[in-house]
């Protein structure tokens, strides 16, 4: 069996809410995603997403659960050991200009971790912030300008070549590509996919927009109310969707009655009592659905959470 390079197991974490109790941004999410797979994390406002990236960063601490890099807790050990660990994985954020410092050149901003990060000479940092610029398609030439003087797909190559600088084992991308434009996108999407290939990077890509997942996801996640309601091969899953909320994600339209906020179970919410989130605007919801249904699989590794499992095409 091939081990897991990032694994989330039954991670659940939950955050105040304005009426008094506690909503749960993640509710029992669990998946293992082998050395250079890419994971697509896919759902509407609300799902989690947000959530999920911050406990990967180890920016906070889920509730219960744990999150394993190479089997490893994120979050035990002693702080060197956390620092070690977290030192594998990187991210490239949605928006470019407000994840670079605008008053730090590009060369300022790609050297920056390995100031941080490493012992090396002058030189030799030289050679690596030219080397990481060439790679994402950026002129070391360049290297001077600031991130005003930077087009947004340029912007996002700096914010790339910044991430991959320290070179990670595994690459966070939260909604990479949503602030560019078409052709933009498109570039940026092929660069991300020539430079996940060439380094065999494991990657996580969060996003609400599946034409990015379809484009560089392996595998899918479907997130709804924090909890996966779809995962599988990401050509399956996203051309055969068989979960409600997976097929009115991607039509993109309301399904009737459909209510795109998350209950708010309180912080000890059992979902086997709670029930299926999505029950209260489900049109095919039946009485059964008070119970939580659990994922299983419909075909080889393409599971849903549903107890009506209803195919489109059969
Ligand atoms: P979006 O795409 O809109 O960013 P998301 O899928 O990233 O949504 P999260 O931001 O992770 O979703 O939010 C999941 C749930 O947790 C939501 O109900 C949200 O209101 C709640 N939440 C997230 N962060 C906090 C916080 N710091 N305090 C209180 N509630 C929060």
């Amino acid at each position: 069996m091939i081990s897991a390079q990032l694994s989330a197991e039954r991670v659940f974490h939950s955050y105040p809410s304005p009426n008094g109790g506690r909503v749960a941004a993640l509710n029992g999410l669990s998946f293992d995603l082998a050395r250079g797979q890419t994971l697509g994390i896919v759902g509407a406002s609300g799902a989690g997403k947000s959530t999920l990236v911050r406990l990967l960063l180890g920016l906070e601490t889920p509730k219960s659960g744990r999150i394993l890099i190479g089997g490893t807790d994120l979050n035990q050990g002693t702080p060197a050991q956390r620092r070690q660990l977290r030192m594998k994985l990187q991210v490239v954020f949605q928006d470019p200009r407000s994840s670079l410092n605008p008053h730090l050149s590009l060369r300022s901003i790609v050297e920056e971790p390995l100031l941080a990060r490493r012992s090396t000479s002058r030189k030799e940092r030289s050679r690596t912030v030219d080397q990481t610029l060439t790679a994402v398609g950026l002129d070391p030439a360049m290297q001077s300008r600031k991130p005003d003087a930077l087009s947004g797909g340029e912007r996002q190559r700096v914010a790339i070549a910044r991430a991959l600088v320290t070179e990670p084992e595994i690459l966070i991308l939260d909604e990479p590509v949503s602030a560019l434009d078409g052709p933009i996108r498109s570039q940026i999407l092929a660069l991300l996919a020539e430079i996940r290939a060439s380094l065999g990077l494991t990657v996580v890509l969060v996003s609400h927009d599946v034409r990015s997942t379809r484009a560089l996801a392996d595998t899918v996640i479907v997130l709804y109310a924090g909890a996966c309601v779809e995962s599988g091969p990401v050509g399956e899953v996203l051309s055969r969707p068989l979960h409600p909320y997976t097929q009115a994600l991607l039509e993109a339209v309301p399904l009737p009655g459909i209510v795109w906020t998350i209950p708010e179970p309180t912080v000890d919410a059992d979902p086997e009592k709670t029930g299926c989130a999505c029950r209260s605007w489900c049109p095919m919801a039946t009485d059964r659905c008070s119970e939580q249904p659990q994922l299983e699989s419909v075909a080889g590794d393409h599971h849903i959470a549903c107890w009506e499992k209803t195919d489109p095409l059969s």
